[in-house]
């Protein structure tokens, strides 16, 4: 398998690179519209054909370079089937599974960050998007944000995978680049609450400000990218 992991410094956002390397077939997952002549580069170098692209949810701190991608190479564009993105060409529901050459990688609706936030799962690979992040977990105060949806999708879907399943989050502000299910149950600080009230209660007392430059990048976004 290829798996390239990729950071974007300036909104600290991880991109995925996927591909089994049998019939050179690889997927991107949550690429920045500012990074595409890498992506382009680093097929390239590795002789992939990009065949899918995959937004985990429509974002509010960059602009995702999936509709670039496309046109660059005619890859398919993919969200959950909660997306607002009209322009979206393959839209999954939950447990539905996307092929890309011999890998098979399971949709999980898992709402709460946003309403159409999906994390993908692919063998014991979990990409989370913002749902659970490294020590944190997507803030809920804008986009249709839901704590209580939140918690649902943390605490019955995502933390009841297996212990040793990979956690690879959207973003990490720290360096961190991978976690386990098992390791964030234990650690997570958002996540050592005792009920729903507790957990809505952190996230209504987080007080951060509005990402830079949201309303441009949430309509651009909901357009995947194109002006
Ligand atoms: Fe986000």
């Amino acid at each position: 398998m290829i798996f390239k992991q990729l950071f974007d410094t300036k909104s600290s956002t991880y991109t995925y690179l996927i591909s089994s390397g049998k019939s050179r077939e690889a997927l991107i997952i949550d690429p920045v519209i500012e990074n595409v002549n890498e992506y382009i580069s680093l097929l390239e170098e590795l002789d992939l054909k990009l065949v899918k692209v995959i937004d985990t949810h429509i974002h509010a701190d960059h602009v995702t370079g999936a509709s670039e991608l496309k046109n660059i190479t005619k890859c398919s564009t993919i969200m959950g089937a909660h997306t607002p993105a009209e322009l979206v060409e393959i839209k999954v529901k939950d447990d539905e599974y996307i092929d890309v050459d011999n890998l098979k990688i399971r949709a999980l609706y898992t709402p709460g960050h946003t309403s159409d936030s999906y994390s993908f799962l692919m063998n014991n690979h979990l990409f989370t998007g913002d749902t659970l992040l490294i020590n944190g977990t997507g803030r809920t105060d804008f986009q249709n944000g839901c704590s209580k949806s939140a918690y649902n999708s943390l605490f019955n879907k995502i933390l009841k995978l297996p212990e040793e399943t990979f956690v690879y989050p959207g973003h990490d502000y720290n360096g961190k680049k991978v976690s386990t299910i098992g390791t964030e149950k234990k650690f997570n600080p958002r996540l050592q609450v005792n009920s729903i009230d507790e957990y809505v209660d952190i996230m209504s007392n987080l007080n951060l400000s509005k990402p830079k430059m949201i309303e441009s990048n949430v309509s651009r976004n909901i357009k995947l990218g194109s002006n």
